[in-house]
């Protein structure tokens, strides 16, 4: 029996030929094997920057190991998953392998995301116009009464949550949706889904024959300029929407860019962003509520607000003079806007320029990542906050003692490794203390207005006495020695290790000094020691502006 998708495309992609016969014809060489195929140019381009080599090759045509990390992201199998050029590209060419010019529709909900009408137009194809309802949900009857005389609708178009709206849509109302039009493909676009708290329905569209799922990393992942998104849907639908991509969609360089992003060390970090973002919209929406030229204000699931304003040309002009971008959206609505949440600087901006300042503090926050071929590593500080403190290095004894050092520290810790921990604990343990010790830099900036030195000498049988000084300058002094080699896969002659790469990469002159019986209680003592000594001389003090230097500088 034909799939639905073989029924509904167009005859001329299904006669075209499968495109990837060299790739096939070349799937038994190896990596290693002499390529005179493709008339490349032997030579990488001319360049000193790492990023050229192997640019004079043409990528892979179907990204396998990219494929199948999006499709583990989202819970589908690989053959159920289609990587394409941003999700646009995923919009054109499901209008591309569905739409007959003259003859097919899509529908749209408006106000909504302009790219679906813009592809549908370009390939010929019909645009049926449903609309949202007054508070711009979505109304499945409504909208099923407005398709109802079309016999030849092919794309259903939803988008949740809806740009530029915010509002999202019951997933359950989206799989009524595509009951009741089994003869058409609903297409939801779940490009801001990760701002939301609703259930993605990308496993459910791998299972359904008309129900496919839109995807990007061009929001959650902040990877807008690689240019990298997917199609989910039946395998059967997947591979003929494929046929309308070219031969080599993505570049290496975002194929590149999009595997970094998806290394699950930086997973965390990805999630806490996110989080942060969800966080600055809960806390602007009622702070621009307030603002004189604000009329409404709607918190949707996006990372972004849609608002309406009383004079959007005064505003537009307030805005171009402080160099501040906003959409403004006036077919959505007389006056409205979206406005991109940003960081809290950024926001802070805007506020002002709606006249609802907040006089934030800025955020003391550094983010750190490093890979090489040992480890891959990603770090987040936020000394203003206690909380989230999450480590994982894989060496359970070491995520105690970051453990310590943050909660005596006072500030929140995302840690996460993937080390060669198969060698022995080394790298993991010593990268982890480079990368943690950047990122506390990154937190401190131009380490304005902070206390500089921290002294603590916290007691047992062990004392551990740690000293330190914020100077800018690496200076690492360690006095004390361990009976055993290990505590669990923790090797004691790392500690000392830990706070010279501490201070190389902080940029602080760090004495420790411990005396005691008991190794893992002189080890823990000096962590606590080194926590509390930092919360000392992180802390904001005085002049906030002020550099605690004769030189002016640290
Ligand atoms: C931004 C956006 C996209 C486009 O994503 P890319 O992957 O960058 O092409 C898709 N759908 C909606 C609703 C968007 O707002």
């Amino acid at each position: 029996m034909t799939s639905l998708a073989a029924r509904l495309a167009r005859p001329e992609i299904l006669a075209l030929p499968p495109f990837d016969i060299a790739a096939q014809a070349n799937g038994a060489f190896g990596p290693d094997a002499i390529r005179l195929d493709a008339n490349e140019n032997p030579y990488p381009p001319l360049s000193d920057g790492a990023f050229a080599a192997g640019l004079n090759r043409y990528p892979e045509p179907r990204p396998a190991r990219l494929t199948q990390a999006m499709a583990a992201l989202w819970g589908v199998a690989p053959e159920a998953l289609v990587v394409t050029r941003g999700a646009d590209d995923a919009i054109d060419i499901l209008v591309r392998a569905f739409c007959r010019p003259g003859e097919d529709a899509v529908s749209i909900c408006t106000p909504t995301f302009s790219a679906y009408a813009h592809f549908a137009k370009l390939q010929g194809a019909r645009v049926v116009e449903a609309k949202l309802d007054g508070d711009f949900d979505f109304d499945a009857d409504a909208f099923l009464a407005a398709v109802r005389d079309e016999p030849r609708l092919k794309l259903a178009f939803l988008c949740s949550p809806n740009n530029p709206t915010g509002n999202a849509i019951d997933p359950a109302e989206v799989l009524r949706v595509a009951d009741a039009l089994p003869e058409t493909i609903v297409v939801l676009d779940e490009a801001y889904l990760d701002f939301a708290d609703v259930t993605s329905l990308a496993a459910e569209a791998a299972r359904r024959p008309n129900l496919v799922v839109l995807k990007t990393l061009s929001k959650a992942f902040g990877l807008a300029g690689a240019r990298v998104g997917a199609l989910i849907g039946a395998p059967e639908l997947v591979a003929i929407a494929a046929r309308a991509l070219p031969p080599y969609p993505l570049p290496s360089l975002s194929i590149e860019a999009a595997m970094a992003a998806l290394t699950p060390a930086r997973r965390p970090l990805h999630l806490q962003r996110i989080a942060r973002i969800k966080a600055e919209r809960a806390r602007l929406a009622p702070i621009l509520a307030c603002s004189p030229v604000v009329t409404k204000v709607r918190n949707g699931g996006g990372n972004f607000l849609f608002l309406e304003v009383e004079a959007p040309e005064a505003l537009a002009a307030k805005l171009h003079a402080l160099g501040i971008r906003v959409r403004f959206r006036p077919n959505a609505a007389p006056g409205g806007l979206r406005l991109t949440v940003g960081t809290e600087a950024e926001n802070e901006a805007a506020l002002a320029a709606f006249g609802v300042a907040e006089g934030a503090v800025p955020v003391r926050r550094g983010e750190a990542v490093r890979e090489t071929r040992e480890t891959k590593i990603a770090v987040a500080v936020d000394l203003d906050r206690a909380t989230p403190r999450s480590i994982d290095t894989g060496i359970p004894f070491y995520d105690h003692m970051l453990d310590q050092v943050a909660a005596h520290g006072g500030f929140s810790l995302l840690l996460s490794c993937e080390g060669d921990l198969e060698i022995d604990a080394h790298h993991s343990v010593e990268d982890c203390a480079i990368a943690f010790g950047t990122a506390l830099s990154r937190a401190l900036g131009e380490r304005r207005g902070i206390g500089r030195f921290g002294f603590a000498l916290p007691m047992d049988e062990a004392e551990a006495q740690v000293l330190i000084d914020l100077s800018g300058r690496p200076y690492s002094l360690f006095e004390g020695s361990f009976a055993a080699t290990h505590i669990g896969a923790y090797p004691t002659q790392m500690t000392q290790h830990v706070f010279r790469s501490l201070a190389d990469s902080l940029g602080a002159a760090i004495h420790v000094r411990v005396t005691g019986e008991n190794d893992h209680h002189k080890t823990e003592a000096c962590f606590k020691a080194f926590g509390r000594a930092l919360a000392q001389a992180v802390a904001r003090e005085g002049d906030a502006q002020a550099i605690r230097s004769t030189k002016g500088m640290l």
